[in-house]
């Protein structure tokens, strides 16, 4: 176990440096000059930005990855896990709870460096940060509240099933996940986010009045259109679609309204409608769901081998260190199917696309397409292999050539 380990960690390691290294010499390549079909609507100037910037995320990344893999052995292998664990009573379900909330704050806060630089030093320096450091702390305050709250009921009841769910346990900590995740997919968007920002809906005037419209065009029964104060933390603009049942909602950034017309605003929110009327939301739920069983039977097949916790690095096993390993170690034997979902959500969005397209205007789509990628500083020409196995939206240039 130890050795497949350590070789799957070493393939995941050097897989994602050499990505890394090819998208930074894509975009250092093609720095000096726009890109055809973007050469009358971006200047040089932009798009020497978008490449510094995204050339400067890259590198960070690297930063990341060496941090993470590190850290990630020195938790298992290097015996971090073990140690944490003998100072509580993990073997019994209170203590193990406690034991998993306190694996992920220590994880929370040696990683917290990375994440002040990423938003003090790097955000800032391109001029998208506009975080106070209040406001990072009273962020960083009400999310571990949400982990507490959140987080230790549900340790609590996923070790709980563990030790009294019978034979079929995994089946029943399945089901016990996948109610949490339906839980927090309905109330995330209407209720946990207005923890840390604002939505208001939209005001009256042209975009409201064809909003409407478009609503009724379209059959999107619905009162969910919101604009969110996301110019509080950052300058990044972006739209999204969220919930179902009664909390489904498209959200706007008041930063995208700033930054697009009305047409192109309408042609955004076509797309996010798109997503509803493709059932997106509910078809990622459900291949989530059948993912979530397959690792679970996976994980009750190794749980009690004698070979599983001890060749990850930890002698004194429980539930609860096995749970901490399922999430953590886990998560390197699943980087190999990161392009199977980057794949399918590209697919997606061009539906959403196609579907923007029909309901408003491809023009329409296209001018807003290229002010988001200009305004965010998003590269115009990334590595193709990169943006295969990593990107969940096509690169700039397919979409717009689907758009046309
Ligand atoms: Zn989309």
């Amino acid at each position: 176990m130890r050795l497949l380990f350590l070789a799957a960690v070493a393939v995941g390691v050097s897989l994602r440096l050499w990505l890394s290294r090819r998208q930074e010499h894509s975009v250092l390549a093609h720095r000096d000059e726009v890109p055809a079909p973007f050469r009358d609507a971006i200047g040089l100037d932009a798009h020497q930005k978008a490449a510094d910037y995204t050339v400067a995320r890259t590198r960070f990344g690297r930063i990341r990855i060496a941090a993470g893999t590190l850290l990630l052995l020195l938790w298992t292998v290097g015996g971090g896990i073990e140690l944490l664990a003998s100072g509580f009573d993990h073997h019994s379900i209170l203590g193990g709870a406690l034991f998993l909330l306190c694996a992920f704050a220590v994880a929370a806060i040696v990683t917290l460096p990375l994440d002040l630089y990423a938003t003090f030093v790097l955000e800032e320096k391109f001029g998208f940060n506009r975080t106070s450091p209040q406001l990072y702390v009273a962020d960083l305050l009400k999310g571990a509240l949400l982990g507490v709250v959140i987080g230790g009921p549900a340790a609590a009841g996923a070790l709980w099933l563990m030790q009294r769910g019978g034979e079929y346990w995994w089946v029943a900590l399945w089901a016990g996940w996948m109610a949490l995740s339906l839980f927090l997919a309905w109330a995330g968007p209407a209720f946990l986010a207005k923890l840390f920002f604002k939505f208001s809906p939209l005001p009256e005037g042209d975009l409201r009045t064809r909003v409407e419209g478009l609503l009724g065009r379209t059959g999107y029964a619905s009162d969910g259109v919101f604009v969110m104060d996301g110019s509080r933390r950052s300058a990044h603009a972006n739209a999204f679609f969220a919930g179902f049942g009664k909390t489904k909602r498209v959200v706007l950034f008041d930063t995208l309204c700033d930054m697009l017309s009305v047409p192109e605003l309408e042609a955004v929110l076509a797309h996010e409608i798109g997503h509803f009327k493709h059932r997106h939301i509910l078809s990622r739920l459900t291949v989530g769901a059948i993912q979530g069983l397959a690792i679970l039977a996976l994980f009750a097949w190794v749980k009690d081998s004698a070979w599983f916790q001890s060749g990850l690095g930890v002698t004194d096993g429980s539930n609860a260190t096995a749970l901490l390993l399922l999430m953590w170690a886990g998560s390197v034997f699943a980087f190999p199917l990161r392009p199977l979902w980057s794949y399918w959500s590209r697919k997606q969005e061009y539906e959403a696309d196609a579907f923007a397209k029909r309901e408003t205007s491809g023009e329409a789509m296209t001018g807003a397409l290229v002010r988001l990628y200009e305004k965010n500083a998003s590269t115009l020409t990334p590595d193709p292999v990169h943006s295969a196995y990593y990107d969940s939206h096509p690169p700039a240039a397919l979409r717009i050539a689907r758009l046309k």
